[in-house]
């Protein structure tokens, strides 16, 4: 049985890159630039008014009491003439400076009367109130790096740049595969002996966190051929295969032998940890299978650390800058050694604490963690205050 620390580096280094595509940039959210983007035009594209107020010269204040107000511009507009000497020209935020102006007062510091602008603005000075051509952003410069995540602050920089579309590195196709002869699907009446099937709702919650929403989501009994059928029609169709359930020693547990039966290459069948210690993670030429162990609890884990990590290095994230942090413990927690343990936790306070319902079939307390606490493989004893690495669970 191998390490989580193993099992983490075989999946990661069995992971490739996905190809990239352009979309527009209104559906780009949360997806990795695949490019260098760079500049083509200036922004501001043009010497623009940062502020409501008067345009003028400033070599014209040494000698004048006022300026003639010649006219407006308003946001929007070209300036058709050049502002001659010893005149202002009424002007609004956003409005393009007209030649020869070369500073704004705003109109809070001016006085008008009989189509005079009088200036009461000691801290006036050349160039106050102008955004320069090109300011923020040169023609022909580099705006936004390969591997930027297009958040809001990135789509709304790239749209002023003029860009209504983007190149961005694909999201996988992921087909949920979920075994189990006593699963019945939520919303029908519960009959002896079934459990209703949960693991496709915390499992196609978690993808659309990553904007993917399955191709297909299926279920289907214990039956090695029936198994077998259904990882073959689905595997064609997905960049991951997720199989929940089946993937332990049981006699009815029949996926590793129909992963086997299908042609998968199996990468490991079992890691060091608690909960999910029967993880498979397999590979049929380019497509990742991860069987993940049915309990609730348990497939929800092994998502969140093998299969997030996974569909993070395809879609060009960075891995290690994602969900990582250190926390101390508010309240100590006994383990055994020899496994790794993935705590479901709430940040609360300065540091972390341990939820009630660790068992692999409890959910209740994943309902409103916020994060996995990992407690190391070969410790027992966990104090408060001790610091312990935390994943956490929001995107
Ligand atoms: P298995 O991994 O097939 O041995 O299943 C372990 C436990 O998880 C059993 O109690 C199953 O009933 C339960 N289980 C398996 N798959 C699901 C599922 N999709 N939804 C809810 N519970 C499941
Ligand atoms: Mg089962």
């Amino acid at each position: 049985m191998i390490s989580v620390s193993e099992a983490k580096k075989i999946v990661l280094e069995n992971t490739d890159l996905l190809g990239t595509h352009i979309i527009p940039l209104y559906d780009a959210t949360g997806l990795v630039i695949a490019e260098d983007v760079f500049a083509t035009i200036d922004v501001p594209s043009f010497n623009q008014s940062a502020m409501d107020g008067y345009g003028l010269r400033f070599e014209d204040l040494n000698e004048n009491k006022s300026l003639s107000i010649v006219g407006e511009i308003p946001a929007g507009v070209f300036p058709p003439h050049q502002l001659l000497p010893n005149s202002a020209i009424r002007i609004f935020t956003g409005s393009q400076i007209p030649e020869g102006c070369d500073t704004v007062v705003i109109q809070e510091k001016v006085t008008v009367n009989s189509n005079q602008l009088y200036i009461n603005d000691e801290h006036l000075k050349k160039g106050l109130n102008i955004r320069l051509k090109g300011s923020q952003t040169a023609k022909g410069g580099l705006a936004l790096k390969a591997g930027t995540i297009i958040r809001p602050g990135a789509s709304g920089f790239l749209a002023g740049l003029g860009f209504d579309k983007v190149k961005v590195f694909n999201v996988p196709k992921v087909c949920i595969i979920n075994t189990g002869k006593e699963l019945i699907k939520p919303g029908q009446s519960l009959v002896p002996g079934k459990v209703y099937e949960s693991n496709s709702y915390s499992l196609n919650a978690a993808l659309s966190e990553l904007n993917i929403e399955p191709q297909n989501i299926i279920c289907i009994d214990d039956d090695e051929q029936g198994i077998t059928d259904s990882i073959k029609s689905n595997l064609s169709k997905c960049d991951i295969l997720l199989i929940s359930g089946g993937v332990s020693v049981g006699d009815y547990d029949f996926v590793a032998k129909a992963l086997n039966n299908s042609g998968a290459r199996c990468l490991f069948h079992k890691v060091k940890q608690k909960p999910g210690k029967p993880l498979y993670f397999g590979k049929v030429n380019s497509t990742l299978i991860f069987g993940l162990p049915g309990n609730p609890a348990a497939t929800l884990t092994c998502y969140y650390e093998y299969v997030v990590p996974s569909i993070m290095k395809m879609m060009g994230f960075d891995v290690d800058s994602t969900i990582k942090i250190f926390l101390p413990l508010e309240t100590p927690f006994v383990k055994k050694a020899g496994l790794t343990f993935f705590i479901k936790g709430k940040i609360e306070g300065n540091g972390v604490t341990p939820l009630n319902a660790q068992e692999s079939y409890q959910m209740s307390s994943f309902a409103f963690a916020d994060c996995i606490i990992q407690l190391d493989e070969d410790r027992m004893d966990f104090r408060q205050g001790d610091l312990v690495e935390v994943h956490l669970l929001k995107k």
